[in-house]
């Protein structure tokens, strides 16, 4: 079969449903999905019955409601097709299991939003992001919602805050006499990720209960050669990325771009864009099948933001745009962008949307485990601004300062080979630093971590652009001269919130003192982040725009903070356990050898030079002390932590817990480059960064 045979295989996309449905349900289906049209839920027995058909010949015998509760992951539970008939048994899919199904929701995480007792919850159809077969499951995308009302996904709220959007979008596009029947946000997702081999994997308690390394010294060869980044792919690799993509392929997920990345066993698969809610479905889906895929070959797929220390760790930048349903990408400047007056206000929308919500912006992204990239220098600082690069930054001068602004179109490049080809240069150069960057007709937001569920950053993103959007068609409809009231307020917002744009070296040392002068956040970790969600100008637009309640809001902030409690007291407990059961011992086991080695030499003659055991004992010894009492500091710090209060537990993990945590591994990771590598317990980073062959 060709690629484009078995593109989408297993998915029950567009071409099955006109094939299997009767054309009436069809055509109320696809005005769901297309243009946004209430779920008519008379056509439910017949979807259903269509879907299982396919499904069951394609193999199917379950069905699963799949969703995102707010572990961060996704969750499913199957139910069979069969049921019953005398003594027979037949498969059946009823319109209200393909609607509703009724988890108990009393062991997802809500934020103490529901009590125990209320453990009620639905899976409802989300008919807008296709239903796939996987190994022998019907997968239906749902969202979750408890008895109440109150959602504890995130599908919910990024179906809300996508509806929110597209209906302040719809009034700023009519003021320019575009009509539509939808404007959907888009979002094109490249996903970083490591891969090792399960050999090694099995040996490394912290790997395989924290994703990430807790210890390793430096191997002697990391990234400074730079010559992994688009390097060339090793065989096993390959096969793990040719795999990969015809399963993706499969699934309907437009798998595009492969390559290394920077860290030597760090590679990248960026998918075509696609409507928000069913890029974030892709995307949880591909991290799943990453995993898997990579155990059928013998390795592991580590998607932490920061499984080593020393070298890069991982993100996902999250490209991030809008279009109407006739394909009007509101992000595209267009050949003279000084003109386009409908560019020059969303562009002004998203830039007072980012300044004004930076700090739920941070918050959206913040986790355990992507402190170890924002404001390291390898990822984008934490703190938020905006890079719209030479051209665009000229013009936005321009506006704000009242010039008039002369488009100068970039010179084509030449490379001075006359045999190869004159090009034209891009309007914009990359700048790797910035996290939030124009990118010639798309935001790409860098600061997400490469585990994360997208959906929650585009929630903020879709909310705060909305709210933008609702303020300035406020103030704009029936202004009797539209056009100029428009100049005037992209120049007041422009002006009002140029302290967010940066176009030069974020990673520079100058940027934190400057930013800090600009007035802008610079949260570096988590417990420092989160708590804005609480501040009632930021719970008040996701209000106002009905994306969340107060109450979902508090508890979305008190989720990311028990979260982050957690993994670190998690990582907390794997690391005492590790020096105290493994790595002290076998230190105290080499010095005991190394002892009996200098006893038996000088047994021989008093003249044998012992001074290599003697320097090596008399070191490792104290490091060991060291070490165990460092592990002792920890443990008293982690049992003193007061549970009751999350916020000041939080803090307790940031300030006091991860620096215990830093002088343990520091003392032992030099006792890793002294003791013996037959002793060493664990697989050192040499055997996990290069093995894959
Ligand atoms: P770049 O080279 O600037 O990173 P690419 O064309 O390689 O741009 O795209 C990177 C990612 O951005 C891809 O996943 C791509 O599908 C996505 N992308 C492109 N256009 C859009 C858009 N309008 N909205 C959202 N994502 C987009
Ligand atoms: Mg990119």
């Amino acid at each position: 079969m060709t690629i484009p045979e078995k593109f989408g295989e297993n998915v029950f996309n567009d071409a099955v449903q006109k094939e299997t449905l009767p054309n009436e349900v069809y055509k109320a289906l696809r005005a769901t999905i297309e243009a946004g049209k209430p779920l008519d839920v008379s056509i439910a027995g017949a979807v259903a019955s269509a879907m299982k058909k396919w499904a069951v010949s394609k193999g199917a015998t379950h069905y699963t409601h799949w969703f995102q509760p707010l572990t961060g992951l996704t969750a499913e539970k199957h139910d069979g097709f069969i049921e019953p008939e005398g003594d027979k048994a037949i498969m059946r899919f009823a319109g209200k299991n393909l609607i509703v199904g009724e988890p108990d929701a009393s062991s997802f995480p809500s934020g103490g939003s529901r009590a125990t007792y209320m453990a009620r919850g639905y899976t409802a159809w989300d008919p807008t992001s296709p239903a796939f077969v996987k190994e022998g499951t019907l997968y239906i995308p749902t969202i979750f919602v408890s008895y109440t009302g109150e959602t504890l996904d995130n599908k919910a709220p990024l179906l809300r805050s996508m509806t929110a959007l597209d209906k302040q979008a719809k009034r700023v596009l009519k003021l320019f006499g575009i009509e539509c029947k939808k404007v959907a946000t888009t979002v094109g997702s490249e996903q970083e990720y490591f891969l090792i081999t399960e050999e090694a994997y099995l040996k490394r308690k912290d790997v395989q209960l924290t994703g990430r390394t807790l210890f390793g010294a430096p191997a002697a060869r990391g990234q400074e050669l730079e010559d992994q980044y688009f390097g060339v792919i090793k065989t096993k690799v390959g096969e793990f990325m040719r795999d990969l993509d015809e399963q993706l392929w499969s699934y309907g997920i437009y798998s595009k771009t492969k390559h290394n990345e920077v860290a030597p066993a760090q590679h990248e698969m960026a998918p075509v864009f696609g409507t928000t809610n069913v890029a974030v479905d892709g995307n949880m889906l591909t991290m799943e099948i990453m995993k898997k895929v990579a155990q059928k070959h013998g390795l592991v797929c580590l998607l932490h933001e920061k499984p080593f220390e020393g070298i890069n760790g991982s993100g996902k930048h999250n490209n991030w745009s809008m279009s109407t349903d006739k394909g009007l990408n509101l992000l595209d400047p267009g050949p003279a962008p000084e003109k386009n007056l409908l560019f020059k206000l969303v562009l002004a929308a998203v830039i007072k949307a980012v300044d004004d919500y930076q700090g739920i912006l941070r918050a959206s992204v913040a986790s355990a485990g992507n402190d170890h990239r924002l404001g390291a220098n390898e990822a984008p600082p934490a703190i938020i601004s905006v890079y719209l690069g030479d051209q665009l930054g000229a013009l936005v001068d321009c506006i704000v300062k009242g010039k008039s602004y002369v488009h100068e179109k970039p010179a084509p490049a030449s490379i001075g080979v006359p045999e190869s080809p004159i090009f034209p240069k891009d309007a914009t150069d990359r700048n790797r630093t910035s996290p939030f960057a124009f990118t010639g007709n798309k935001f790409e937001f860098r600061m997400v971590g490469s585990q994360a569920n997208v959906a929650e950053a585009n929630i903020v993103l879709n909310t705060i652009v909305a709210d933008a959007f609702e303020q300035f068609a406020n103030e704009l409809e029936g202004k009797p001269d539209f056009e100029k009231a428009a100049e005037a307020l992209i120049k007041r917002e422009l002006k009002a919130h140029y302290r967010i744009i940066f176009n030069l070296d974020g990673y520079g040392p100058d940027w934190e003192p400057e930013a800090a002068k600009r007035g802008l956040l610079n949260h570096k970790n988590t417990a420092d982040a989160v708590p804005v969600f609480y501040e009632k100008s930021n719970v008040d637009v996701f209000v106002k725009q009905s994306v969340f309640t107060e109450a979902e809001a508090i508890a979305r902030a008190d989720i990311r903070l028990e979260n982050y409690i957690k993994t670190i007291n998690i990582e907390a407990l794997t690391m005492i356990e590790m020096a105290k059961r493994d790595i002290i011992p076998t230190v105290s086991a080499f010095v005991a050898k190394l002892c009996k080695n200098v006893t038996s030499k000088q047994a021989v003659c008093d003249c044998v030079p012992v001074n290599a055991e003697k320097g090596l004992i008399m070191r490792l010894a104290e490091l060991n002390d060291k070490a165990s009492a460092a592990v002792a500091k920890l443990e008293a710090d982690l049992k003193a932590i007061d549970h009751s209060d999350i916020k000041s537990a939080s803090q307790a993990m940031a300030h006091i817990v991860i620096p215990d945590m830093a002088e343990v591994r520091a003392l032992v990771d030099e006792m890793e480059t002294l003791t013996s590598s037959d002793y060493w317990p664990y697989p050192t980073y040499f055997d996990l960064l290069y093995s894959v062959k």
